[in-house]
């Protein structure tokens, strides 16, 4: 085990619609932000002048697997995002599901030319409302100056594994928009199931050699939630991480949490999520939107429902007290009369879940990894020791540490 990165990973958030208040005025929290394709080409106004306003590096993901499905189950959204894949593709869809396969090249240059080219021009297009959102935060006009993507990010297929048709098919359409956009600014998306990380290596070193060759690929496992993950996938992750690291390509995680922050040791770049959900994704899913209110135990690094995290919390109290949150956000909850998780908002939730997170980033910068895997070790073993019906629940902490020390 190492411990030789010092630097930050950039942390980004995944923008909601819904959440504009939300984000506005929490800047300093977060890095960048990551856009889904469905949002940008749907709200393409509304979402472009809040995005820009930010002044935060963002990008587009096109999120071409939801077409893998029946197109019963698409929205308008998911019809505006077909639109903005060329006319082919939104030719196909109207009649079922994209096989991706079906696709001749000029086909996959047409599809790739115009979801990069709705990247490029993004900002330009996007200015409508721009004014209106700086007005809010208190700015100027931005006189025409608008920030393009931080990166352009090719269409991309899900596929169940590192040998597929469809993987082998997404890999050209990455080949094909760095050979023509330059390189340096084009960050494929990897797409597969999680099961691909657990088959002994060949697969993750099919991955490194694959994809050593772009400035940056962004990991997006399907289904992976790093608490649910077993050992063998939580150290594929690793491994991949470590290996794209040490050819001079640094990963991005296209949905991550605690685990993902202590891949920075090995090279991690960076890694996105939602606000309070959205530490996982179903690649072939068409829905997104918030679950149940839950809460992040910052001590057990991961949400729990709001009847669970009470348990744990009562049960912490009368022993070591780690459980209890006194992040600003919490505080001010407790002050106003909120601090019982029952009575907090949506936006205290979220708040705290922000404050928390950008506190753990900003942790690696002073602490070892060997000492933040024996506080996992640690922490699993007092929470089993005083919530003993939750131990089934809290198997992950003891996950993470294995897969850290033997991978
Ligand atoms: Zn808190």
């Amino acid at each position: 085990m190492r411990s030789r990165r010092n630097d930050l990973i950039q942390h980004f958030l995944a923008y909601g619609h819904a959440d504009q208040d939300f984000f506005r005025g929490q800047t300093d929290l977060y890095d960048g932000l990551t856009i889904p394709g469905t949002i940008a080409a749907f709200y393409q106004q509304g979402t472009g002048g809040f995005v820009l306003a930010q002044h935060k590096p963002y990008f587009i993901d096109p999120r071409t697997p939801v077409f893998q499905i029946a197109p019963g189950q698409l929205r308008k959204s998911h019809w505006a995002l077909a639109s903005i894949h060329g006319a082919t593709v939104r030719k196909k869809v109207e009649t079922g599901s994209l096989d991706p396969t079906s696709l001749t090249p000029e086909q996959l240059r047409e599809m790739t030319v115009a979801v990069l080219q709705f990247q490029e021009t993004f900002a330009q297009k996007s200015t409508q409302k721009i004014d209106k959102y700086l007005k809010m935060i208190g700015q100027e006009s931005a006189g025409g100056n608008f920030n393009a993507p931080a990166w352009l990010v090719p269409p991309y297929f899900y596929d169940p594994s590192v040998r597929g048709a469809n993987y082998g098919v997404s890999l050209d359409i990455a080949r094909m928009a760095q050979a023509e956009n330059g390189g340096e600014r084009v960050h494929p998306i990897a797409c597969v199931d999680k099961r691909a990380l657990s088959t002994a290596g060949s697969d993750v070193n099919n991955l490194i050699d694959d994809y050593a060759p772009f400035s940056q690929t962004i990991l997006f496992f399907s289904v992976f939630e790093e608490a649910n993950a077993s050992e063998p996938q939580l150290q594929g992750f690793w491994n991949l991480v470590r290996g794209l690291s040490g050819r001079g390509r640094p990963p991005f995680m296209l949905f991550g949490g605690y685990f993902s922050i202590l891949a920075h040791y090995v090279g991690l770049a960076g890694f996105s999520h939602g606000i309070g959900y959205g530490e996982s994704r179903n690649a072939l899913s068409p829905v997104s939107g918030p679950p149940g209110k839950r809460f992040y135990i910052p001590a057990l690094r991961r949400f729990f429902t709001v009847a669970e995290a009470e348990y744990l919390i009562a049960a912490d109290r009368k022993e070591r007290g780690l459980f209890q949150c006194v992040c600003g956000p919490c505080e001010a909850a407790r002050a106003a009369g909120r601090g019982a998780l029952d009575r907090r908002t949506r936006e205290d939730i979220f708040h705290h879940f922000l404050r928390v997170r950008h506190d753990e980033v900003m942790s690696i910068q002073i602490r070892k990894l060997t000492d933040l895997v024996a506080d996992l070790r640690d922490v699993h073993n007092y929470a089993t020791s005083i919530a003993r019906g939750f131990a089934n629940k809290l198997t992950y902490l003891a996950r993470w540490a294995n897969a850290i020390q033997t991978a």
